[in-house]
Order: structure tokens, then C-alpha cells, then sequence
């Protein structure tokens, strides 16, 4: 399969209002050409010089999603151009890419990562760290960040119902935030979930953007 027939076939099977976005790390350009040309706007990586690198040679109309973990000390590489930050996961990291989005005159939407799967190596807010974080810092005086939504990985296991029971309890959560913090708030309206081994799961249990890499790309090209 083609990384063009494999992006038309995921995209007819995606139902409406859920975005797919292709995970390109460690892909090389030629293969991201090739997802652009068959249409896809929207990429995904999880290191920001990559990211910046290829952003610098591919066409402007591409939205960049940064899904890794982000270091402070890398977010003026990405500040001037990217769209949406997945992994955000402290209040400081909020108020650092607040920071360097007002340098360039721009508001960055952010997703709140949570912590839901069993592994103990994830980043992320557990859920209550998530509702105090809301509930105390003044995250609403920062004006050139906008919290969008919620994003999770569900854990990497064969249990498709341990995955499910995940995605549903982020499910609650995001309907529990978007009728309190976010009720007068129409943009927090994204939930990413869902890759290659568990999207379909993730669409079943509310997921708007699925971050798909190896189901488009097929293995990882280099480390
Ligand atoms: C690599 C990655 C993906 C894509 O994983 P695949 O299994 O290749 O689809 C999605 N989300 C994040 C955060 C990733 O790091």
C-alpha cells in the first residue's frame, strides 16, 4: 500500500468532525510530500527541531501539530509557526509557550494532556491534578494561549476493553470540563486520542483528531 491510498482510505472511513492527523516523525520529507500531495494538511511531530526543519522546507499551508513532550528551553523554535501544542502538562509549561507566542504577536492553542493510561512512564495530569490546576492558576489571564481540549494515549496493551475504559473515562472528563471552566468557551472542542492499534476505539468513544503515524508512513524511517 501507498502512503496516498493508505491516507484515502483513512480518510473515507473517518467519520465527519474528526480530523486525521498524520504522525510524521521520523519520516523523511519524500514521504511527507507524498501525504501532501494527496492532500493532507496536517502533521504531527514530537521533536521540535525536526518539526522546524521540515516545516522550512515543505509548503506554508501545512498545519504543524507538536504531539511530544515539550522542554521549555525548545518552544521559541516552534512559537512562530506552530498550531496546536498536544502535551501540554504543568501550568509553568502553559505560562513559558504564553511567553514566546506574545514575542511573535500570536495565540497558541494548547491541549491538556492527561494521564490515563496504566503505564507510569506517560507524561501528563492525572485528572484531579487537571481539575486543580483549573481550579488555581490563574491560566485565564494568559492571553496569547488558548486551551482547545484534552489529549491522551491510551495504554499500549492486546486489552481492548482496558483502552476503551480509558477513552470513555476521557470522555467524561471533557463533557465535566465543558460544562464548568469551559462552559462559555465554544473552542475547547477537542479531544486527540486514537493511533494506529486503538483509533477506532478512540472514534467510538468521542475522539475528534486521531494521530496516526504507521498505519500511513509504515515503520519509522530513523531514530
Ligand atoms: C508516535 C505517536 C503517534 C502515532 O503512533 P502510531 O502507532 O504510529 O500510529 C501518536 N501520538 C503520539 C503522541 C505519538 O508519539
Amino acid at each position: 500500500m501507498s502512503i496516498s491510498s493508505n491516507i484515502e482510505h483513512l480518510r473515507s472511513s473517518l467519520p465527519s468532525g474528526v480530523s486525521l492527523l498524520a504522525i510524521s516523525k521520523y519520516q523523511p520529507i519524500e514521504a511527507l510530500r507524498e501525504a501532501y500531495d494527496a492532500g493532507q494538511r496536517m502533521f504531527g511531530e514530537n521533536h521540535i527541531q525536526e518539526m522546524a526543519a521540515k516545516a522550512s522546507v515543505l509548503p506554508c499551508d501545512i498545519e504543524w501539530h507538536f504531539t511530544g513532550h515539550v522542554q521549555t528551553n525548545k518552544i521559541k523554535y516552534m512559537a512562530p509557526f506552530v498550531s496546536l501544542i498536544h502535551a501540554v502538562d504543568s501550568f509553568r509549561l502553559l505560562r513559558e509557550i504564553d511567553k514566546h507566542a506574545a514575542k511573535h504577536d500570536r495565540v497558541i492553542d494548547c491541549l491538556l494532556q492527561i494521564h490515563i493510561a496504566q503505564e507510569d512512564t506517560k507524561y501528563g495530569f492525572t485528572i484531579d491534578e487537571c481539575r486543580t490546576m483549573l481550579a488555581t492558576e490563574p491560566w485565564r489571564e494568559l492571553r496569547h494561549v488558548r486551551i482547545t481540549g484534552l489529549m491522551a494515549m491510551g495504554s499500549n496493551t492486546d486489552d481492548m476493553e482496558q483502552v476503551r475504559s480509558e477513552f470513555r473515562q476521557m470522555k467524561v472528563f471533557f463533557d465535566e470540563l465543558r460544562s464548568t471552566h469551559f462552559a462559555d468557551e465554544p473552542p475547547f472542542c477537542q479531544l486527540s486520542e486514537g493511533m494506529t492499534d486503538d483509533y477506532p476505539i478512540a472514534i467510538e468513544e468521542g475522539s475528534t483528531i486521531v494521530r496516526i503515524g504507521s498505519m500511513i508512513f509504515g515503520e519509522r524511517q530513523y531514530k
